[in-house]
């Protein structure tokens, strides 16, 4: 039995979701010594302030203002985000919320690109991965990413083939590397082709990059406007990951590359694909390496990207021809679309023709991962 709102529910695969790791992750797998380096976090409500440490780092961040309201079940928002981690839970909100199936990203994980000590960052990866494939066994609608130790690429190399013959179909780095070489460098070659070869998705999430990046503008600005623009800077990262990786010719070495770009909006797609289209062609005497074809077209085919709120979003794949744009929750995260998914999608996609309304919401996931199950009718 359907009843009204069931007729106009809106089922969407999520590009952009995530696990939230419990507090003793570390302890159960390491030895306390390495435990105690490994990230975790504070929060002083009072302050409204959480603190970060990471292997003997500390950094310092404003705490959401939904982190102190309570919802309309009376649970505080910081605790909902502990039913993500419970595969039943999890279902649940995701079926009332609408959300299908989910790539999943860590969340405190994401800090691992500041540590410094490739030994301690291998046995976290092993001990975040090793976790986080036993909740993907629980539903095939999870897709979780692997993370690699990216501090040599020897150590990334054996833990994405690691994760791959643990059942991973997807991995992720830090938007830019935690090593002087960067994307561009010919030192990852071993990596890109250990990913073609082992058919794993790559995901760029923004705001991942090391905290000492070079480039990296986090927390950079202060006082009037600050936190907005903190917010915009954190998207440029995973442009400039995919416009280094199509700039040095990575996916046209390794044409069975695909990447996405979680929770970066979708527009900027078509725009940076024009500005490389552009230096390729006015500034072509000074372009290495040449490409067999124009950047813009290893964009259009071999990069993704999800977004959540973006009004413009649907339009860079209807208006402007990029096929690879998907819809992404962020759940459980507190500025995700969780208790007003349906809302979101309604917004997004009553006047999209019904076409792109389904790439969009389940045909983009699907073809980057065709083993999960169709969503509720489609
Ligand atoms: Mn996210």
């Amino acid at each position: 039995m359907h009843d009204h709102l069931d007729d106009d529910k809106i089922w969407a695969n999520s590009g952009d979701s995530h696990l939230v790791e419990p507090a003793d992750l570390w302890r159960t797998a390491l030895s306390p010594e390495l435990a105690d380096r490994m990230p975790r976090s504070e929060f002083d409500l009072e302050r409204g302030i959480e603190t970060i440490f990471v292997d003997g780092q500390s950094f310092e961040r404003r705490i959401p203002k939904a982190f102190s309201l309570r919802d309309h079940e009376g649970n505080g928002l910081g605790e909902r985000v502990g039913r993500g981690n419970d595969p039943v839970l999890r279902l649940e909100d995701l079926d009332s919320e609408g959300i299908w199936a989910e790539l999943i990203y860590p969340s405190i994980g994401f800090w691992m690109s500041s540590i410094h000590d490739p030994e301690l960052l291998a046995a976290g990866c092993r001990a975040i991965n090793d976790w986080a494939i036993e909740f993907q066994a629980h539903s095939s609608r999870f897709v979780c990413t692997a993370t690699l130790p990216l501090l040599t690429v020897e150590t990334a190399v054996a833990e994405l083939e690691r994760a791959a013959d643990l059942g991973y179909r997807a991995a992720y780095c830090s938007v830019a590397p935690p090593t002087a070489e960067d994307w561009t460098d010919p030192v990852w070659e071993p990596l890109w082709a250990t990913l073609e070869e082992t058919g794993l998705v790559l995901g760029y999430h923004i705001g991942t990059e090391p905290h000492d990046a070079a480039g990296f503008h986090g927390n950079y600005y202060r006082g009037p406007g600050g936190a907005i623009l903190n917010y915009m800077e954190t998207t440029y990262g995973g442009q400039r990951a995919v416009a280094k990786m199509i700039a040095s010719g990575v996916f046209d070495r390794y044409p069975g590359l695909r990447v996405i770009v979680s929770e970066g909006g979708a527009t900027w797609g078509p725009f940076v694909a024009d500005r490389l289209d552009e230096a390729y062609r006015q500034h072509a005497s000074a372009v290495r390496p040449t490409l067999s074809r124009l950047p813009s077209e290893y964009l259009y085919e071999h990069v993704y990207a999800s977004f959540q709120h973006d009004r413009s979003a649907p339009a860079a794949n209807w208006a402007m021809g990029w096929r690879n744009v998907c819809w992404g929750s962020d759940y459980p995260h507190l500025e995700g679309t969780f208790g007003h998914t349906q809302k979101t999608l309604h917004e997004l996609f009553d006047d999209v023709d019904p076409a792109t309304r389904r790439r969009i919401t389940i045909e983009t996931f699907e073809e980057l991962f065709p083993h999960v199950p169709a969503a509720p009718g489609t």
